[in-house]
C-alpha cells in the first residue's frame, strides 16, 4: 500500500485523536487526502514591522522581538510568578517558585517584549507550560499574529512563535544562545517569505492543529508520499498548456519557493480541475449528440409565419438568433436542453411562443410553466394575443382553475386539441397527461426544483421524451452558466427591443422621505403607478413582516383614499387575496403595490413608472436588478428609487452606487458573484455544482475556467471516449468518485 492512501492517524504528529477531529472537521481521512488540502491564503513571512509602526487591528503581521518579562496569573487574577532578565542580562530571574507553581491553576500568562522601536505585550491562555519554557527571558524570537489594543496597550493574542532565521549579533550577550538549526528535511518545505494558512475550526486548534502545526503536518506528508506523487494530468496536456507538474505544484501550494512558483502551481491545480469538471459535463454532451431519439421537428409551420406576419415589430437581432439556435436543434433528430438567457424586458416571451409554434406547426403540443399564478396568468394573456392569428387554442391550467374547466381541459389535452398550455406547477401533477407533448418551456427556471422539471418527462405515454427549454432572467456570466447548468446548450438575447427607455436610479436616505412621498404624488397624478418592495429574509422574517406592516400603514395614511388606492401583496395571503391584489394593480385599479419580493419574476406592469426599494442594502444586486427591471417597462420616463438605512456598510454602500451608475446586468451579476461567492446565486443553490471545487473559485477564475472549457472540448473532439492511450490518464481519473457529475441531461 502507498503511503498516500493510508491512514492519516499514522502521520507523524498525528494520532488517533486528531485523526478524528481531521476527519470530523475537514473530511481528511487519508495522507493523500490531506496533500490535497490546499492553504486558503497565503501570509507573507519575509517582512517584520518595527513595534513603534504596528497598527492594531489590521491583518496579521509579523514582529521581530525579545522577550523582556513573563507572568503567570491565576483564576482570582493574582499575579503567582515573574520571570524577568537577569540584571547582567545572563539568564533570567524568577519572583516565584517555579517548584510551588501548578500550571493547571494558571489561566493566562502575559508577555512583555520589545524591539529597538517600542514595546508590547502578548497574550495566552492555553498550552500556558509549554510556551512559558520556551519563551526566556532574553531571548529573540518572531511573533506572527492579529495586533489588538487592549486598555491601550497593543496585544497579541496567542501569535505563532517562531525563531528568527538570521543569527543573532555575538554583542548581544549570553541570553542569546544559538538558536537551534532546522534539520535539512524541514527547511526542505518551508516556504521563505510565504507561508500557507489553512482553514480551521475551534475543534480543530483546541487540539493543537494550530496553523504553525498543519505547515508541520504538510511537510511531514510531503517528505513521506514526495516520491509516490502520480502524474494526474497526460504529458500533452502539461506540455500544450504550460502546466506545472503534480508534484512540483503539490510541493508549491503548499510551501511556495516565490511567489513565482505559488502562480505556477496554483494555476495548474485550478486548471486540472476545472479541466476534469468541463471533461465530465462535455462528455455528456457528446454522448448526446450522438443520441437520435429527440423529436425531429422539420417544418417551421404556418402558425409560426401567421404570428410572425402578424407581430406590430420586428424581431430583434438576439431574438432571431435565438429562433435560429432552437430551430437548429428541433430539426437535428437530437433532444434539446436548452437554457435561455436573457435581460429582464430582453424579450423571451415572445422567442417562447415562436417556439412553441414551430412544435405545433409539426403537430405536436407545447406547454408553458410558470412559476407564479399571476405570472401564467399574464403569460396567458399574451400568448392569446399572439396566437389570435393563427387559430391556435392556448389554455391556462393553475392551481386556481375551477374543478369544471379542469374536466375540460385534461381530456382536451390527453386527445391533442389543445395545441399550448400555459400553467404553474398544476402542469406536472399526475392527472395531466398530453396526447404529444413536443417542448416543454419553463419560466424563470430557479422557482422550479429539479425533481418537479424531471415530472415533465412522462407526460407522454410512450415514453417520448420533449424538447426542453429553459428561461432565465439571472444573468449569468456564460462560462459559469455552462458549469451550473451541466450540458445544457445556452442561448442568450443580449439586446433589448428598441425603445426601452432607461431607468433613473436614486438612492436616498429615510430623511427624504416626505420628498420622496411628494413625487410619488406627482407620479401618480401624471397618471402612473408605484412599486414599494420590502425586503423579506428568512433570518429575520417576523421583523420583515412587521416592518412590511408598517410601511403598508405609513403609505396608506401619507395616501389616503380616496384619492389614492394602495394594494399589497406579501407571501403569508392566501393566493386569492394575492391574486386579487396583484390583478388590481396589473389592471390600474391600484395606484401603489407594496410588497415583498414576490414582484421580483416576470410581472408586467407597463404603466408603472416608480420602484421605491426599501432597505435596498440588505437586497444582492441581481436582486435589485430584476426588481428595477420592472418598470421602464412603458413609455414614460421611469425612476428607481433605493432607499438607505442609516448604517449602510462601505460595501454596500459601493454596492448601491454601482446600481446608480449601470443597467448591465452582467457587470452586476459578476459583481455580486465576487461579493457574495457563485453559491450564493440565484437558482445556483438548488442545482448546486455538479463538482465540489477544492481550489478553482467559479468567480474569480472565470478566465482559467473558460480556458479550461475549450480545452476540454479540443480533447473530446479528437476523442470522444478518450480511448485514446494518451489520454487513459484522463479516463482512469474521471472515474474516480469526486469526478462523478449528476446526470443533469436527464432531469433539465
Ligand atoms: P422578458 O420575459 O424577457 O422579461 P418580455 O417577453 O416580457 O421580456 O418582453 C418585454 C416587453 O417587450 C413586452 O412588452 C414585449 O411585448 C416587448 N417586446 C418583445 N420583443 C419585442 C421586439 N422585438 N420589439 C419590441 N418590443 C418587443
Ligand atoms: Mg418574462
Amino acid at each position: 500500500m502507498k503511503e498516500m492512501d493510508s491512514n492519516i492517524q499514522y502521520l507523524s504528529g498525528v494520532g488517533p485523536k486528531r485523526a478524528a477531529l481531521l476527519t470530523q472537521e475537514l473530511g481528511i481521512s487519508t495522507i493523500g487526502e490531506l496533500l490535497h488540502f490546499y492553504p486558503f491564503r497565503y501570509v507573507d513571512r519575509s517582512t517584520i514591522t518595527p513595534i513603534r509602526e504596528v497598527i492594531p487591528d489590521t491583518a496579521n503581521i509579523q514582529i521581530q522581538a525579545r522577550v523582556i518579562q513573563v507572568a503567570l496569573i491565576n483564576r482570582t487574577q493574582k499575579t503567582v510568578l515573574v520571570r524577568t532578565l537577569a540584571d547582567n542580562a545572563d539568564g533570567y530571574v524568577d519572583t516565584g517558585l517555579l517548584s510551588d507553581l501548578k500550571f493547571n491553576t494558571i489561566s493566562r500568562m502575559t508577555v512583555m517584549v520589545e524591539d529597538s522601536s517600542g514595546k508590547c505585550e502578548l497574550v495566552f491562555f492555553r498550552g500556558i507550560k509549554y510556551t512559558f519554557n520556551k519563551l526566556l527571558p532574553g531571548r529573540l524570537f518572531l511573533f506572527f499574529g492579529k495586533p489588538t489594543l487592549f486598555q491601550s496597550r497593543l496585544q497579541f493574542t496567542h501569535p505563532e512563535i517562531d525563531y528568527p532565521v538570521q543569527m543573532e549579533e555575538p554583542s548581544q550577550g549570553e541570553g542569546s544562545q544559538p538558536h537551534p538549526v532546522r534539520n535539512a528535511s524541514q527547511q526542505e518545505f518551508r516556504g521563505m517569505g510565504l507561508t500557507g494558512v489553512y482553514a480551521s475550526t475551534d475543534k480543530l486548534k483546541n487540539a493543537g492543529l494550530t496553523g504553525r502545526q498543519m505547515n508541520k503536518l504538510m511537510a511531514n506528508a510531503l517528505r513521506l508520499c514526495i516520491n509516490e506523487i502520480e502524474e494526474t494530468l497526460p504529458d500533452y496536456v502539461l506540455k500544450e498548456n504550460g502546466l506545472v507538474n503534480l508534484r512540483f505544484a503539490l510541493c508549491n501550494i503548499h510551501f511556495p519557493k516565490d511567489a513565482q512558483s505559488l502562480k505556477l502551481a496554483s494555476y495548474r491545480l485550478k486548471f486540472e480541475e476545472l479541466l476534469y469538471l468541463q471533461l465530465s459535463l462535455l462528455k455528456q454532451k457528446y454522448v448526446r449528440s450522438r443520441n437520435e431519439n429527440g423529436i425531429r421537428m422539420p417544418h417551421v409551420g404556418e402558425a409560426f409565419n401567421q404570428c410572425y406576419q402578424s407581430l406590430p415589430y420586428d424581431l430583434t437581432g438576439a431574438q432571431k438568433r435565438v429562433i435560429k439556435e432552437i430551430r437548429a436543434d428541433l430539426t437535428s433528430g437530437r433532444q434539446m436542453n436548452r437554457l435561455l438567457q436573457g435581460d429582464v424586458g430582453s424579450g423571451k416571451t415572445l422567442v417562447a411562443v415562436m417556439s412553441a409554434l414551430l412544435a405545433v406547426g409539426n403537430g405536436y403540443q407545447a406547454c408553458i410553466m410558470a412559476p407564479t399564478e399571476v405570472l401564467a396568468q399574464q403569460h396567458y394573456a399574451n400568448i392569446q394575443k399572439y396566437l389570435a392569428p393563427t387559430g391556435r387554442t392556448v389554455r391556462l391550467l393553475t392551481g386556481s382553475t375551477k374543478t369544471k374547466e379542469r374536466k375540460e381541459i385534461l381530456p382536451a389535452l390527453a386527445e391533442g386539441s389543445i395545441d399550448i398550455i400555459v400553467g404553474t406547477h398544476a402542469l406536472i401533477e399526475d392527472n395531466v397527461i398530453f396526447k404529444h407533448l413536443g417542448l416543454a418551456i419553463i419560466d424563470e427556471q430557479h422557482r422550479f426544483g429539479v425533481e418537479q422539471r424531471a415530472r415533465l418527462w412522462n407526460k407522454t405515454p410512450g415514453a417520448i421524451v420533449p424538447h426542453i427549454l429553459v428561461m432565465t432572467a439571472t444573468p449569468i456570466p456564460r462560462t459559469l452558466a455552462m458549469t451550473l447548468y451541466g450540458d445544457l446548450d445556452v442561448s442568450v438575447i443580449d439586446e433589448m427591443p428598441p425603445g426601452r427607455k432607461p431607468v433613473q436610479t436614486l438612492l436616498i436616505t429615510e430623511r427624504k422621505r416626505s420628498a420622496l412621498y411628494k413625487f410619488m404624488k406627482e407620479q401618480i397624478r401624471a397618471g402612473h403607478q408605484v412599486f414599494v418592495v420590502y425586503p423579506l429574509i428568512f433570518e429575520s422574517e417576523k421583523m420583515d413582516y412587521r416592518n412590511l406592516e408598517e410601511g403598508y400603514n405609513n403609505i396608506s395614511d401619507a395616501f389616503p383614499l380616496p384619492e389614492y388606492k394602495v394594494a399589497i401583496v406579501h407571501g403569508k395571503q392566501t393566493n386569492e387575496d394575492k391574486n386579487f391584489n396583484m390583478s388590481a394593480f396589473a389592471a390600474g385599479r391600484a395606484d401603489i403595490l407594496v410588497s415583498t419580493t414576490v414582484i421580483e419574476v416576470g410581472v408586467d406592469v407597463p404603466n408603472a413608472s416608480v420602484m421605491v426599494i426599501e432597505s435596498a442594502e440588505r437586497f444582492g444586486l441581481s436582486q435589485l436588478h430584476q426588481l428595477r427591471g420592472r418598470v421602464g417597462r412603458g413609455s414614460a420616463h421611469s425612476y428607481c428609487i433605493l432607499v438607505k438605512g442609516d448604517k449602510v456598510s462601505k460595501e454596500s454602500q459601493k454596492r448601491l452606487e454601482l446600481m446608480c451608475s449601470t443597467e448591465d446586468g452582467f457587470v452586476l451579476a459578476e459583481e455580486d458573484m465576487k461579493m457574495r461567492g457563485p453559491g450564493d446565486l440565484e437558482g445556483t443553490q438548488q442545482s448546486g455544482l455538479p463538482i465540489a471545487l477544492n481550489i478553482a473559485s467559479l468567480s474569480k477564475d472565470s478566465r482559467i475556467l473558460s480556458e479550461a472549457h475549450k480545452y476540454a472540448d479540443y480533447i473530446l473532439q479528437k476523442d470522444s471516449d478518450l480511448h485514446l492511450p494518451e489520454n487513459a490518464v484522463l479516463a482512469r481519473e474521471l472515474r474516480k468518485e469526486k469526478y462523478q457529475v449528476k446526470d443533469y441531461s436527464q432531469i433539465s
